[in-house]
């Protein structure tokens, strides 16, 4: 078998002239950058001397991150996920066949486990789920790399598009007790669902006036964008 070096930053292996040596004597950033990445992929510490070698990913990965911080020393930092190719498949390494994630699976990955996946990230249909998802096993398994990251102005609109709708979609109503998930109702309930549903049926409509009194005497202004939105539930 043809010799393979392990990347002292990602651990991935591949032949001695896929690999650059990383200089570190002369270059102490880029050694403190590779100490602190192997350290965020959670490998076992180990002091990188100038014989080592990383990658070409690791190695371009880490002149960007140079060349970023030197642009703009407050520039944004993300977890951004980290992966061995971009080209193939982030699970499984296979190169035909892949489709890149969807904005909405990037954004529930972002949620889920604040990571961001760049949207040149590809993978197999087969590893996400009927939805279009990635499954919550895999989601366990995503490795990430906190560094300096500029997504490109139209990329981040779209992504916070998508995020907004995501964070719409998750709002519970109070205008409708289905919106909430059990753990949340039961935080707000004193009884549970069924009870709330069946004492609801036969619950006496509040008359408008008697509503009108609790709206102005009882309740804030502010209140009145609640009884707004529940108007057409609570008294119909
Ligand atoms: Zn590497
Ligand atoms: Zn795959």
């Amino acid at each position: 078998m043809a010799n393979r070096i392990i990347c002292s930053v990602c651990g991935a292996s591949s032949s001695p002239r896929a690999m650059v040596r990383l200089f570190v004597l002369a270059n102490e950033q880029k050694q403190e950058i590779a100490v602190r990445r192997r350290a965020n992929l959670n490998r076992p510490p180990q002091i990188i001397s100038d014989i080592d070698r990383i990658c070409f990913n690791c190695n371009k990965s880490i002149n960007s991150e140079i060349q970023d911080v030197a642009n703009d020393p407050d520039c944004l930092r993300l977890n951004v996920l980290h992966q061995t190719d971009s080209s193939s498949c982030l699970f499984c390494n296979r190169v035909e066949e892949t489709s890149r994630f969807s904005i909405h699976c990037r954004v529930k990955i972002f949620v889920a486990r604040n990571i961001f996946v760049p949207d040149s990230c590809r993978c197999c249909d087969h590893h996400l789920d009927a939805d279009g998802y990635v499954p919550q096993n895999l989601l366990d398994e995503l490795m990430f790399i906190n560094r300096p990251y500029l997504p490109a102005g139209k990329q981040l609109q779209q992504f916070l598009g998508a995020l907004r709708q995501e964070a719409q979609q998750n709002d519970p109503s109070f205008g409708d007790e289905s919106t909430f998930s059990d753990d949340e109702f039961s935080a707000i309930s004193p009884i549970p669902r069924d009870q709330f549903q069946d004492l609801y049926i036969h619950c006496v409509p509040v008359s408008v006036q008697e509503e009108m009194f609790i709206r102005t005497e009882i309740f804030p202004k502010k209140s009145s964008d609640f009884f707004m939105q529940n108007e057409t539930r609570a008294f119909r």
